[in-house]
């Protein structure tokens, strides 16, 4: 018999990379202990020393940026090109709440009339447990990190599975800085909720999937202990009847496609006006039928999906909704061989109540719908149970900027594609979940927001 274990698998080959022993109970309460001891101690360091630590991270993360990436695109499947870029994005967050993160918790001081003097002041809440995606596996788990360590938290990682190596590199990356500030635990998803539970955890955070979420708020409400839930998304990119169709179609590939298509903010529901709507998908398909797919050390657009199970739900999907009377423009058929590939593909005529309507698409599958005019537009962006980002394309600005208030969605990029910023919130609403990560919303999750009189 073997030991419990998760097992990494390259998913562009389906060979086996590593096998990586469970935590048992003993190794998962040391680290819990460790975590909530580092913290005591960080708890009480400066804005200036945390910004030192947290500085000191983003060189070690770009000291190791191509072994970082390596093991990214072995695990997951994403091109290098993307794997580098990933973790040069998450040396930048680190070095944003670096500079940034004293003066978006500098305390606030309060008028309040009299001769006392009243302030607010934004101390840590404790151990944060970060329950992470495997799609982008060292900037999710740096995007939630770097603020809630700013603040003066330390940081529990549970990752996905699949990305289990990619989780232990980085904990041993960070470690080398300061020990014990991000304890990675390795446990399947069902141990959470008794981690959550347990005393020494003060908050969590959770991106991840609806049902993952589901489980992780009914943890938090037994546990009465606040969360930030980054979940799923089925990101409308409405293209109205005045847009630069050219323009829209080339950045509609780049927002669908990138990731292999496996991102909570990629474009999945592509809604266009009807005067315009066969030059779009004429424009779309032909540029993502030229998207080249392959191994994913290679100069390709896309590598594999993550995993074959994931190729196989995205398929499936594609074949009801063209059951739905949705037309393959483009791709739609698993090719052989070994790996979780799926080509590019672009299904028009999708119907609004078709699953690719209706469900989140996690790959490289591409709806496009047709509406008659911009209300019709706006209501069909509205009728999905997510609400994590939109993109809207029109040359009239001034219109645009009106609308916006009118999509349902954490963001509203007008003509441009949804891209997180570290200096910009980052979240959803609806069933995209609650809680906004990145900017200085995103430090203010994990903090006691203290109110101070002094007579
Ligand atoms: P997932 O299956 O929900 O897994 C996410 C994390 O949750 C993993 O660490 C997983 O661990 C854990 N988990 C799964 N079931 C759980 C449960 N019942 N209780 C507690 N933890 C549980 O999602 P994924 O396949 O890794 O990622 C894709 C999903 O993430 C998509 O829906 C995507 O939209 C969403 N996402 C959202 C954002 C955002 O910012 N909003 C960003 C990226 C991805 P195991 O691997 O051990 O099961």
């Amino acid at each position: 018999t073997t030991a419990p274990h998760v097992t990494s698998v390259d998913p562009a080959t389906g060979a086996e990379l590593a096998r990586h022993p469970l935590h048992d109970d003993a190794a998962l309460d040391a680290a819990l202990t460790r975590a909530h001891d580092a913290q005591r101690a960080w708890r009480t360091a400066s804005f200036e020393r945390r910004a030192e630590v947290l500085v000191a991270i983003a060189a070690e993360l770009r000291a190791e940026q191509e072994r970082m990436a390596e093991l990214i695109t072995a695990e997951m499947g994403k091109t290098l090109r993307e794997a580098r870029a990933e973790v040069e994005k998450s040396a930048w967050v680190c070095e944003y709440y670096a500079a940034e993160g004293a003066s978006q918790l500098a305390p606030e001081t309060v008028d309040t009339g009299g001769a006392r003097e009243t302030y607010v002041q934004f101390p840590p809440l404790g151990v944060v447990l970060a329950v992470m995606p495997w799609n982008y596996p060292v900037w999710q788990v740096m995007r939630a990190a770097a603020p809630a360590l700013m603040a003066g938290n330390t940081v529990v990682l549970k990752h996905a599975s699949n990305v289990t190596g990619s989780a232990l590199l980085l904990g041993e990356v960070v470690g080398r800085v300061e020990r014990s500030l991000l304890e990675t635990i390795v446990v399947p998803g069902r141990a959470v909720a008794a981690v959550i539970a347990d005393d020494r955890i003060a908050a969590v955070t959770l991106t991840g999937s609806e049902a993952a979420g589901v489980s992780v708020a009914q943890a938090c409400a037994t546990a009465l202990k606040p969360s930030v839930l980054e979940l799923g998304g089925s990101d409308p990119f409405i293209v109205l009847g005045d847009a630069d169709v050219e323009a829209a179609a080339r950045e509609a590939v780049k927002a669908r496609f990138s990731n292999t298509g496996q991102s909570c903010v990629a474009a999945k529901r592509f809604i266009v006006v009807a005067s315009i709507a066969e030059a779009f998908e004429e424009a779309f398909a032909a540029a993502a039928g030229a998207l080249v797919m392959g191994a994913p050390r290679e100069e390709v657009d896309l590598g594999p999906m993550a995993r074959v199970d994931l190729r196989d739900e995205l398929a499936d999907q594609v074949a009801r909704g063209v059951a739905a009377g949705g037309r393959v423009l483009t791709g739609g058929s698993v090719p052989d061989g070994p790996g979780a590939f799926y080509p590019p593909t672009v299904v028009g005529a999708v119907a609004p109540d078709s699953p690719l309507a209706r469900e989140e698409t996690f790959g490289p599958a591409a709806a496009v719908l047709r509406v008659p005019d911009e209300a019709a537009a706006i209501a069909l962006a509205n009728a999905s149970p997510y609400g994590l980002s939109s993109s809207l394309w029109t040359q009239d600005r001034e219109r645009a900027k009106a609308l916006a208030a009118s999509i349902e969605a954490g963001a509203v990029f007008v003509n441009a594609m949804t891209a997180s910023d570290p200096r910009m919130p980052f979240g959803g609403v609806k069933r995209s979940g609650w809680g906004r990560e990145l900017g200085a919303f995103g430090i203010r999750e994990f903090v006691n927001v203290q109110a101070i009189t002094v007579a």
